[in-house]
């Protein structure tokens, strides 16, 4: 399927690289449309790994990071060129691991508003708060990025199908981006996760189970499912390499949309962790190019006290995350009771001076309510634990009133009518609305 746009014409096909040494140069001086080059461990020394070929974890079982020719990039192009160029995520494609723009499967995705929070601000006490609205991405969440490269990338290498457990707007995500490729797609979600999901993966034709469990269950049934199809991709968070990539450019975006700087802290609402170490990782690859100054934002992640497996080990001052027993949340986004890169999440918040943070589900449906009677803005119950975590973080003088906060909406409210009851009164026919 044809890309959104073409960059240049001398993109070198893919080939396949199965012999040692693996290169470390995709194309030297030759401008080519990614610079992708290895794949390396996020925790040992195995490999490094051929990036060209399918691959899922290292053989520790930690994933696998895309490694890129930096210094190639910054020879190939820069900041001025990129702002000339289609406001989608693609704009960024020598920073993402899709070979060929004929491979990019699209809708176009990416350069969500960067929205200033006047009125929240204020009532917060943070005024220059900002929010990286997710909401407008197809299928409405955050997860389009890390479909758009996943399910892109995948393609190019010749997967035959992808499957994946999810919380919902995962899946939807997928199954839309899938479809786009042609692809068959396999989907098990929770039967509590938000029912419009369901639907979209039906309406997007996957194959849909839920399982009556939370998403370790529904991982563990893909898994099992994948190992009877040949050529299918297991996409569960962090175990391909890619879905990371596409996530990154969130903090790419922010980033371009600041005028190549940071801002002092980006707050994100945090399940699987793939956001916020895709925050990380990019923003680390914009400094390494000298795109942006030296100083990375404070990161926080936010999670649901129902599911905050992150915030325990953070407070621990533990390197690994447990297991979280009994998990229950409203921001059902968030209920990872066992995220694969946990100890990814960790190391970011404590590289950048971060924190991590859980608040209760009144505290998050409270904050629902005040972001959308201040700015018009209904975000989802994730977006929303972000706006409480701001509120906490400000009380403790963790937040200081000159900072500079960007909140991340990670999908659109509406997606979870149910956190948002709406009782208005009945008016019979033929009669009147009463005075105020
Ligand atoms: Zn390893």
């Amino acid at each position: 399927m044809p890309g959104p746009y073409r960059i240049r014409d001398v993109a070198p096909e893919i080939t396949q690289r199965s012999d040692s040494p693996v290169p470390t140069s995709p194309a030297g001086p030759t401008p080519a449309y990614s610079a992708l080059t290895v794949l390396e461990c996020s925790r040992c020394s195995a490999g490094p790994y051929d990036a060209d070929r399918v691959q899922g974890t290292c053989g520790c079982g930690a994933p696998l990071l895309a490694r890129y020719d930096l210094a190639a990039v910054a020879s190939w192009t820069d900041p001025g060129q990129i702002a000339a160029r289609p406001p989608s995520l693609w704009r960024y494609h020598e920073l993402l691991p899709v070979g060929s723009a004929k491979s990019v499967v699209s809708f176009d995705e990416g350069m969500t508003p960067l929205l200033p929070m006047e009125r929240l601000g204020a009532e917060l006490g943070v005024p220059r708060l900002l929010m990286k609205d997710e909401s407008p991405l197809p299928t409405g969440s955050f997860k389009a990025r890390g479909a758009a490269v996943g399910v892109s990338r995948a393609a190019e290498l010749g997967a035959t199908g992808v499957a994946l457990p999810t919380n919902g707007n995962a899946g939807s995500a997928w199954a839309a981006f899938a479809a786009r490729a042609g692809l068959p797609c396999l989907v098990v979600m929770p039967t509590d996760a938000p029912q419009i999901t369901r639907a979209e993966c039906v309406a997007a034709g996957a194959e849909t189970y839920l399982v009556d469990g939370l998403i370790g269950d529904a991982g563990r049934l893909v898994r099992a499912a994948v190992a009877d199809r040949p050529g299918f991709l297991d996409a569960s968070t962090l175990r391909e390499p890619y879905r990371l990539e596409g996530k990154k450019t969130i903090g790419l975006e922010i980033a371009e949309q600041l005028g190549w700087r940071v801002p002092d802290v980006i707050i994100f609402p945090t399940g699987g962790g793939v956001g916020m170490v895709g925050i990380a990782k990019g923003l680390r690859e914009l400094r390494q190019l000298g795109w942006i100054g030296e100083t990375l934002p404070r990161l926080v992640a936010v999670q649901a006290a129902g599911c905050a497996p992150i915030v325990r080990a953070f407070e621990r001052q533990a390197d690994e995350t447990e297991p979280w027993p009994d998990a229950r949340t409203e921001a059902f986004g968030l209920t990872v009771p066992e995220p694969l890169g946990g100890f990814l999440v960790l190391e970011a918040i404590r590289a950048t001076g971060g924190t991590a943070v859980a608040v209760t589900d009144e505290q998050l449906l409270a904050s629902q309510r005040q972001a959308a009677r201040a700015e018009g803005a209904w975000v989802c119950p994730e977006g929303a634990a972000c706006f409480a975590a701001v509120a906490q973080l400000r009380a403790a003088g963790w937040l200081a009133q000159s900072d500079e906060v960007v909140v991340v909406n990670t999908g659109a409210g509406l997606k979870y009518q149910q956190t948002m009851p709406a009782h208005p009164p009945l008016i019979p026919a033929g009669a009147q609305i009463p005075p105020r």
